[in-house]
């Protein structure tokens, strides 16, 4: 845990969240600032600044935090119609919180390129 990180204070409780689903090792989210009807965000609740940090030791919470979001899925009703996850990474990658997190996005058609 890091002590000035948003999304680890967002783990702790500190700062308020929707939270739409917990695990061990994950916690799930409404993104504040929502860009489709389901936009949630897939977090590690330990501290992992970007996707570089993941190692051999972590990096088995790629494939659970995808099986939450199947989960997730299927309560939405939009494994059907599709979804997307995305990872930003540093500035190019267009990353502003830098806790890693998965944006899983749906309920609309996605556009490619993503721009
Ligand atoms: P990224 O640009 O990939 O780093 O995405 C960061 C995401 O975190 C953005 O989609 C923000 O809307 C979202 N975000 C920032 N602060 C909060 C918060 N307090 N609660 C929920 N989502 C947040
Ligand atoms: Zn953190």
């Amino acid at each position: 845990m890091m002590d000035n990180c948003l999304f680890c204070k967002i783990v702790k409780g500190e700062i308020p969240s929707k939270k739409v689903k917990e695990t061990e090792d994950t916690f799930a989210f409404e993104d504040i600032s929502s860009q489709a009807p389901t936009h949630i965000l897939l977090i590690p609740k330990i501290h992992l600044g970007t996707i570089l940090e993941l190692s051999t030791q972590n990096s088995d919470w790629v494939g659970k935090a995808c099986l939450l979001a199947n989960e997730i899925a299927k309560e939405r009703n939009i494994s059907d119609t599709g979804f997307r996850l995305v990872v930003n990474c540093n500035s190019d990658g267009g990353q502003t919180v830098f806790h890693l997190h998965i944006h899983m996005l749906g309920g609309r058609p996605m556009n490619w390129p993503p721009g």
